[in-house]
């Protein structure tokens, strides 16, 4: 099988080493890619956002299977194009993106497909948004409509603050807060048949004790020992499943990654957000533990055959993933800096290092190309032993400025 996987963050280096490891596929390729990934797949410069340039690539490779990545080409609608050309795809069309691509439209399918979330309104206007404000009071979760990079929401005490973001987009959700732990369930479907994997845990805050910023993720585990028993099975049947088929109900099915975001409240569990790709760095984790050749699974699910599968199996251990991040992130990263210590990190085969915004420099150094460079991953029996082996890892690699969480699955593995 040859495939092409789009994009070029850690989650795609993560899918390259797995699908690299599958004996069925015989010639792996990625674009834009990374100076990791282009350890295990082939490299091609093309633009991720163009559908017809992606579908040309996997004509001219001849590709068996195309993965899209990120939100961004999804939404973009780069999946469309490549269906039309009868290339197998592994990700949603433009239209079932939307799940991911407007939080107004996620909103929309889960009331109409009776899944548990946040209460919200939908704001155009400054006065709309404020009496969305008053009428749930704080703390204020304000949502940015549109794609955002994980920079669309504001969670805040700050009344005038949640007035400032929601004054500063077109559109907004504004809806109640959701307190309790956050879950990361992923489902891997073809439009009918739903197959959940491990739960896992992503760090958004930016610094120990979820403190700072938000960010993209700054380190990831699974499994997660203090969720409840059944958890997978009561969001399959409550969320997964009839949101599946809400989408195939409205002529838009949804095929490909589907992500919930969840929260464990007090009164039960509800959704976040849904995205509509795998998540990172929650995959980075997720598919260490995958014990099942993940490219045959991918290809089901574009070929609409999840239904045929046999059960997904699973590494019984740990997994924990670090982020390193460059000096700035998120607001503003500095790039451009060598890395040392790859190789050193590696060597002992304790952790792996997955590649995020990286790129090679002319004498074949490896420099730093974004807010979000590494994410060192190791597995373990256990949470400890998993996370003692990603920090091991870690601590062999350098470059300046380097930042990363001290406490990534700290409190789960006590
Ligand atoms: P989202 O992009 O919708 O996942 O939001 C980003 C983060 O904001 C989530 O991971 C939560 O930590 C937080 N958040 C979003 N919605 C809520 C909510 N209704 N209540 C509390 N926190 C929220």
């Amino acid at each position: 099988m040859k495939v092409l996987v789009i994009g070029g963050g850690a989650r795609e280096h993560a899918l390259c080493r797995s699908l690299s490891q599958d004996p069925a596929v015989t010639e792996l390729h990625c674009a834009p890619g990374n100076a990791g990934i282009a350890r295990v797949a082939t490299l091609h410069p093309v633009d991720q956002l163009d559908g017809a340039a992606v579908t040309a690539l996997a004509q001219e490779l001849g590709a068996d299977l195309v993965v899209v990545g990120p939100e961004a080409p999804l939404v973009a609608g780069v999946a469309d194009p490549l269906r039309a050309a009868g290339i197998p795809v592994f990700g949603p069309s433009a239209a079932a993106a939307q799940l991911e691509g407007s939080k107004a439209f996620a909103k929309d399918v889960m009331a109409g497909a009776g899944v548990p979330t946040a209460r919200s309104y939908v704001c155009t206007t400054e006065q709309e948004a404020a009496e969305a404000l008053d009428a749930f009071g704080a703390p204020y979760v304000v949502k940015d409509d549109g794609l955002a990079a994980g920079k669309g929401v504001v969670v805040t005490e700050d009344r005038a603050a949640a007035l400032e973001h929601a004054k500063g987009c077109e559109r907004v959700v504004i809806e109640e807060y959701l307190d309790g732990p956050e879950v990361s369930l992923f489902a891997i479907t073809d439009g009918t048949t739903v197959l959940p994997l491990v739960p896992a845990q992503d760090f958004k805050r930016a610094l120990d004790g979820d403190q700072g910023p938000n960010t993209g993720g700054m380190g990831a585990y699974t499994p997660l020992p203090w969720a409840p028993e059944g958890l997978v099975e009561e969001v399959l049947e409550t969320v997964l499943q009839p949101t599946v088929d809400e989408l195939r109900r409205r002529g838009t099915p949804f095929s490909g990654l589907l992500y919930a975001g969840l929260a464990l409240t007090s009164r039960g569990t509800r959704v976040v957000e849904f995205n509509a790709r795998f998540g990172d760095p929650e995959t980075q984790v997720v598919l260490a533990r995958l014990r099942t050749p993940l490219a045959g699974v991918l290809l089901a699910a574009a070929n609409g055959t999840l239904g045929e599968l046999e059960a997904l199996r699973w590494d019984e251990g740990a997994a924990v993933t670090v982020v390193m991040a460059s000096e700035g992130y998120p607001a503003n990263p500095r790039t451009g800096d060598p890395i040392e210590g790859l190789d050193e990190a590696e060597a002992d085969g304790t952790a792996f290092v997955l590649h995020a915004g990286t790129r090679s420099g002319a004498d074949g150094e490896v420099l730093t190309a974004g807010g979000r460079v590494l994410s060192v991953t190791a597995t373990g029996a256990d949470l400890a032993e998993a996370r003692a082996k990603a920090y091991a890892g870690l601590s062999k690699i350098s470059f300046k400025g380097a930042q990363h969480r001290t406490d990534i699955a700290a409190r789960a593995a006590q």
